[in-house]
């Protein structure tokens, strides 16, 4: 089978298409035939190195929808020929993955293939980081920023059910039009404007309740000074880079504010939380209330291409790998 694989970290150039054994269940295991690959910037981390994954060469990718192949022993709740999809599981970029069958969901009917493996891990992000993390609820303002992106069109789409308002950050007019159709009430043009200046100034003063930043470097100090008192930081990636280890007693100094670094693993750590978390979201889709926009769809093969698109800002909502 053909699977994306890199054999050295590095830039895009690392990833290439090779032929693979075709995977075999062990014990607990699914082999989901792909039908879609979710690609993330987590699989940027891994391919550079950032995040530590498994031992050179390994198969990228975390994210995947498409039907059961074949079942190993002690496996009972998936079948051969069950439509499902997964996140958090190495190995996506391949045409056959082998997967825990814990970590897999069933596709209810009214979720397409390609709307599940779009919707997993950055669905399940939004799901988490909106409804658990920094619960939102009526009358809280959120900032989100990237607010175009794959997280954040989800995440301003699901605040805005959670009946929170809802500040965007973009870098472009495009991104800026797409955030909007997903709900954010107010646009902050980040590559031009002072955005924590601008959140003032949205909010009378006040700032807001929480920061939710996938940004990182670039945004993380003006994030503090954009918050309300006793407001939350919750950081969850870094697309511009880590953010450089900081003195806690700014906190104090900027509000009492807290501060979570979560990760989506932590969140979806039991199956019972899993499953829950992805029913909520998938039931979403299929009632009409979370629309899922597919940026870019290429096939399997061109992962550089989808690699450098996404570090190249130049994506908007999910990318998809198609074996
Ligand atoms: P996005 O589709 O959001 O792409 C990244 C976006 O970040 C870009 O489109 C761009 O939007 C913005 N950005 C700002 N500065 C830069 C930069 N220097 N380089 C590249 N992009 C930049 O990606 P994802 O939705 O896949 O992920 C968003 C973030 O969420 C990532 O940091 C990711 O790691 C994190 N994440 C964290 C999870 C967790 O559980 N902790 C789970 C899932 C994702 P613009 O042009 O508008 O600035």
């Amino acid at each position: 089978m053909k699977a994306i694989r890199i054999h050295s970290l590095g830039g895009p150039e690392v990833l290439q298409l090779e032929d693979v054994p075709e995977p075999a269940p062990k014990e607990g295991e699914a082999v989901v035939r792909v039908e879609a690959a979710g690609v993330n910037f987590i699989d940027v981390y891994f391919r550079t190195g950032l995040y530590k994954g498994p031992a050179l060469p390994f198969t990228l990718g975390q994210e995947a929808a498409g039907t059961v192949a074949a079942v190993g022993s002690g496996v009972a709740d998936v079948a051969v020929g069950d439509r499902v999809a997964y996140a958090g599981v190495h190995g996506a970029y391949a045409e056959l993955a082998a997967v825990p069958a814990a970590r897999l969901v069933k596709l209810p009917a009214g979720v397409s293939t390609r709307q599940g493996a779009a919707a997993m891990l950055q669905g399940m992000t939004a799901h988490y980081l909106a409804c658990s993390t920094y619960s939102l609820k009526e009358g809280d303002a959120c900032l989100i920023h990237a607010a175009a992106g794959g997280v954040g069109q989800l995440l301003c789409q699901v605040a805005k059910l959670r009946g929170a308002r809802v500040l965007g950050t973009v870098s472009t007019e495009e991104k800026a039009q797409l955030a909007r159709e997903a709900g954010a009430d107010e646009i902050i043009r980040y590559d031009q404007q002072d955005f924590a200046a601008e959140v003032k100034r949205l909010t009378g003063g006040h700032g807001v309740q929480v920061v939710y930043d996938g940004v990182g470097r670039a945004t993380f100090d003006k994030g503090l000074d954009s918050l309300a008192r006793r407001g939350m930081m919750v950081l969850f990636g870094q697309a511009s880079g880590p953010v450089p280890p900081f003195d806690p007693s700014l906190l104090n100094t900027k509000g009492s504010l807290y501060l979570t670094r979560p990760s989506l693993g932590h969140y979806i750590a039991t199956a019972e939380e899993l499953q829950r978390r992805a029913e909520d979201v998938l039931g979403w889709i299929a009632e009409g209330k979370l629309k899922i926009r597919i940026g870019l769809e290429l096939p399997l093969a061109q992962a550089a291409e989808a690699h450098r698109a996404l570090e190249g800002r130049r994506t908007t909502g999910k990318v998809l790998l198609i074996p």
